[in-house]
């Protein structure tokens, strides 16, 4: 590998943080992670990764992308105890039905995020020059006289007394999440900030975690319920190591899952399908609920910024948000991750941020397009609705009932769900001839399967 410099930090060690160390370790001597939290010792929720206590899995195409990011750790993965979930054994209630996906054979993980983030970062500190400096925040970009180039970064420690230090680097890529500075950095430097499209969907999570039995739910060990476009609930059971089903529960548009058990109970019974509800009846609850609420999701364009100083780079949730229901956030930082190898192998520094973020633009956009092209189905869901987006819903709402009959056309939706292919590869001859024949043979409709106990209105528990 071509040396490219001594040090690079990185601030954040989430998972978009740890995937990007792997391709800077591979061409500095020196690669520190900045971690605001002190990291635990073990698999546990952490404070700045809040969501790390709701359902997070790894899609088939996350999955396959960081074993060859860091090549073993789906080993790893299985043998710190995280479930190997085929398609076989999943069940997918999307649009008014269940996927047929008989004959396909696609892997996710059923694993909590604490452990999935524990396996991956011992993988990542295990690699040669990989530091981490927890308990530490970024405060500031330090750069050139002439702002130009990124030279380190001012920290200050979390513990009293806070003490600052600076770290001076060869390059600095931000991976500290939604609540990114970099906006506001770039702003007092004279940049201007990238322009932030932001949907309001207002999503709330309750989530539990069940005792599980072998027997549940004759032997699936993944269960999705969608939010149909006419009503605001959903659902979601994970097989998860240690025995134990973990179940979020999805309240779109201001709904809130209840947290006390009777109330998260009734709510799943009131789910369009039974099958969460039979995985909760089924099963000893264990600990507490915790509950969570997002408001809006947000992509900021650093793509399309025309200046970007020198040697800076901005990934993970920094860059783009999605709605969670979509479980995509891991796998799009980890495709970045893999654009960064790429371009560190072809290029020299020059231009890595801009060169990266273009690299990895498809990315981004494929995820956003799915997440927020879902969201738009719903009319109370503010955002344009251009007339590609029009024809992308109606040919969707078209094949969702040849899914649940054929599964070619299954197969291939869930292999762009799942990252494995783009969207595009919906429209291919032998697809869109299925859907456009197929149609016909499957009528029925969320509304018509959805039971009368979930209305369109907003909870106030
Ligand atoms: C409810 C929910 C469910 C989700 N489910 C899934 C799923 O099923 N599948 C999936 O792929 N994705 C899912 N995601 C998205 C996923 O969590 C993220 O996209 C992914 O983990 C990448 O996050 P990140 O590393 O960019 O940011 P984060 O996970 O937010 O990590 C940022 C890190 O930076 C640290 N930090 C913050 N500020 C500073 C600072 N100034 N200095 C130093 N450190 C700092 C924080 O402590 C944190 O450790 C979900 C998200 C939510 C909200």
């Amino acid at each position: 590998m071509d040396h490219l410099g001594k040090h690079a930090i990185v601030l954040g060690a989430g998972m978009a943080g740890l995937a990007h160390a792997v391709p800077l370790a591979e061409h500095f001597d020196r690669v520190t992670l900045v971690e605001r939290d002190s990291l635990p010792a073990r698999a546990e929720t952490r404070r700045g990764v809040p969501q790390g206590q709701h359902i997070h899995l790894l899609v088939p195409g996350g999955l396959t992308r960081l074993e060859e990011l860091l090549p073993g750790v789906v080993d790893d993965l299985s043998g710190h105890g995280a479930e190997l979930i085929g398609s076989p054994e999943w069940r997918f209630h999307m649009g008014g039905g269940r996927l047929a996906l008989r004959g396909s054979d696609f892997h996710i993980t059923g694993a909590t995020h604490p452990l999935i983030e524990d396996v991956v970062r011992a993988r990542v500190l295990a690699l040669a020059g990989v530091e981490v400096l927890d308990g530490w925040t970024a405060r500031e970009l330090l750069t050139t006289d002439d702002r130009c180039r990124v030279t380190g970064v001012r920290l200050r420690s979390e513990a009293a007394p806070a003490e600052e230090r600076t770290l001076e680097v060869d390059l600095v890529v931000d991976t500290t999440g939604r609540g990114s500075r970099s906006p506001r950095w770039l702003a007092d430097l004279g940049y201007p900030p990238p322009a932030e499209e932001r949907l309001k969907v207002d999503v709330h999570y309750t989530t539990r975690l069940f005792r599980r039995s072998p027997g549940d739910l004759g032997g699936s060990r993944n269960v999705l319920v969608d939010v149909p476009h006419d009503g605001r609930r959903g659902g979601v059971a994970l097989a998860v190591e240690e025995g134990r089903w973990l179940v979020t529960l999805i309240g779109m548009l201001g709904e809130r899952p209840p947290a006390d058990l009777t109330g998260f109970t009734d709510y799943a019974a009131g789910l369009w399908n039974g099958d969460v509800h039979e995985v909760i009846s089924g099963g000893a609850p264990t600990g507490e609920a915790v509950r969570a609420a997002f408001p809006s999701f947000s992509r900021h364009r650093y793509d399309r910024l025309r200046r970007l100083p020198e040697r800076y780079l901005v990934a993970g949730d920094a860059v783009c948000s999605f709605d969670p229901r979509f479980g995509q956030g891991m796998t799009v930082a980890i495709i970045e991750a893999l654009e960064l190898r790429r371009v560190l192998g072809a290029h020299s520094l020059d231009h890595i941020g801009p060169r990266v973020l273009s690299a990895a633009r498809w990315a981004v956009q494929d995820a956003w397009d799915l997440a927020a092209g879902g969201d738009l189905t719903h009319p109370e869901v503010e955002g344009p609705r251009p007339p590609s987006w029009r024809l992308t819903t109606a040919y969707l709402q078209r094949l969702l009932p040849v899914a649940h009959h054929d599964p070619v056309v299954a197969t291939a939706l869930i292999r762009v769900i799942g990252m494995l292919d783009r969207p595009q590869r919906l429209m291919r001859p032998q697809v869109l001839r299925r859907v456009l024949g197929g149609s016909r043979l499957n009528g029925a409709t969320a509304a018509q399967r959805r039971p009368a106990s979930e209305t369109v209105r907003p909870s106030t528990s």
